[in-house]
C-alpha cells in the first residue's frame, strides 16, 4: 500500500476561481498527482490519488494556505492511482441544488454529528434519517433504515422534501453523503425551510466507516465513491451486500455505466451478465450502434449476432 487516496472539500472565497484553478492544475502535476479538483467562488472540492510523499506534500501545501486553514483530509490507503488524469476545474457552485437563493454554509448549515453520536442518533424515535446522495449511490449501500428520497440528482431533494413536508415535521432530521460536501448546503437548506433540529454526519459516510467508536455500524453494503475503485468498505462490524444485479437481482456489488454512449446509465451487474447483454441495460442499449461494450471487447459480427439471439429467445 504505497499509495494514498484523499478527498477532501472546503468552504471558503475564492475570488478568482478561474485563474486560482489553472495555478492548482500545476501545482498537482508538479506533484504528479491524479484525480478530479472543483473550484469555485465558495470553494473546493477535491479528490486525488498519488504515492504516500506526494499526497502528503498536497497536504501540506493547502494546510499552509491562507485560504485553506483547518481543512481536513480524509485518507484511503491503495495500491495504486484511482485516476487516470488530473483535472481542476472551476465551477460556478461546488454543489448543485438547484435553489433561487443559494445557501453559504459558513453562514448557515446544520448542526454536525460526529459518528459515535449519529449512531447513537440514528437508532432513537422520532429521528428520520436521510440519505442527500443520487438514489444509484444508495443503491449500492446506505444507513439502515435511510430515506431514499426517489430523486435523479441532488438537485432535486429541495423539491422532494417540499412534497413529503408532513412527514418529516416534528422529527429530528439526520442527513449523511459521502464525504459530507453536500450535506453542508442541504442540511443549511432544511434550517431555512423551518426544520428545527437538523443535523448533518461530520465527515460523511467515509469518516464515519473509521471512526474507532461507530465503526461503521449499521451501515448496509458498501460506499459508492467517484473514482476508479468505484465502492469502498464502511462498516467493519458487520458487512452486508444490498447491491442487486440489474439483471437477475442476485446480490452484486460491481458497478458498470450502460455500454450505450447515449444512456450511460448506471447499473449493478457481474461480469458475466454484463456479457450476456452486450453491457446495455435495455434490449435497445444492448443493440445500439454505438455501443461500447461491443468496441471495447472486440467483437465478431457473429459473436454480437449470437448473444443479441440469447437475449430475445428471453
Ligand atoms: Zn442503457
Amino acid at each position: 500500500m504505497d499509495y494514498q487516496v484523499l478527498l477532501y472539500y472546503f468552504y471558503t472565497q475564492i475570488n478568482d476561481p478561474e485563474q486560482f484553478a489553472a495555478e492548482h492544475l500545476a501545482d498537482c502535476k508538479a506533484l504528479e498527482l491524479k484525480g478530479r479538483i472543483l473550484v469555485a467562488k465558495e470553494g473546493i472540492n477535491g479528490t486525488l490519488s498519488g504515492t504516500k510523499d506526494q499526497t502528503r506534500a498536497y497536504m501540506t501545501m493547502m494546510e499552509n494556505h491562507p485560504l485553506f486553514k483547518g481543512i481536513v483530509f480524509k485518507i484511503d490507503e491503495a495500491e495504486h492511482h484511482a485516476f487516470k488524469k488530473m483535472h481542476v476545474r472551476a465551477k460556478n457552485e461546488l454543489v448543485h441544488l438547484s435553489l433561487e437563493d443559494d445557501i453559504n454554509p459558513l453562514e448557515l448549515t446544520g448542526r454536525y454529528v460526529e459518528p459515535k453520536d449519529f449512531y447513537e442518533q440514528m437508532q432513537q424515535e422520532d429521528t428520520i434519517v436521510i440519505d442527500a446522495r443520487n438514489t444509484y449511490e444508495y443503491d449500492v449501500g446506505h444507513f439502515e433504515g435511510a430515506i431514499r428520497p426517489d430523486v435523479e440528482a441532488f438537485r432535486d431533494l429541495p423539491e422532494w422534501i417540499r412534497e413529503n413536508k408532513d412527514a418529516l415535521e416534528g422529527k429530528r432530521i439526520l442527513t449523511y453523503c459521502t464525504g459530507g460536501i453536500r450535506c453542508e448546503k442541504f442540511s443549511g437548506w432544511l434550517v431555512r425551510e423551518g426544520y428545527e433540529d437538523v443535523g448533518q454526519l461530520h465527515g460523511g459516510i467515509v469518516t464515519y466507516g473509521k471512526d474507532p467508536v461507530a465503526k461503521g455500524q449499521l451501515w448496509n453494503g458498501q460506499c459508492y465513491v467517484f473514482d476508479e475503485r468505484l465502492v469502498v468498505p464502511i462498516n467493519q462490524v458487520a458487512p452486508t451486500i444490498v447491491g442487486k444485479d440489474h439483471f437477475d437481482g442476485t446480490p452484486c456489488e460491481r458497478n458498470i455505466n450502460c455500454a450505450n454512449p447515449e444512456c450511460n446509465k448506471k447499473i449493478i451487474a457481474s461480469e458475466e451478465n454484463e456479457a450476456k447483454h452486450l453491457g446495455g441495460c435495455t434490449i435497445e442499449c444492448s443493440k445500439h450502434e454505438r455501443n461500447r461494450y461491443i468496441a471495447i471487447h472486440q467483437l465478431t459480427a457473429e459473436q454480437i449476432q449470437e448473444r443479441l439471439a440469447q437475449l430475445e429467445a428471453i
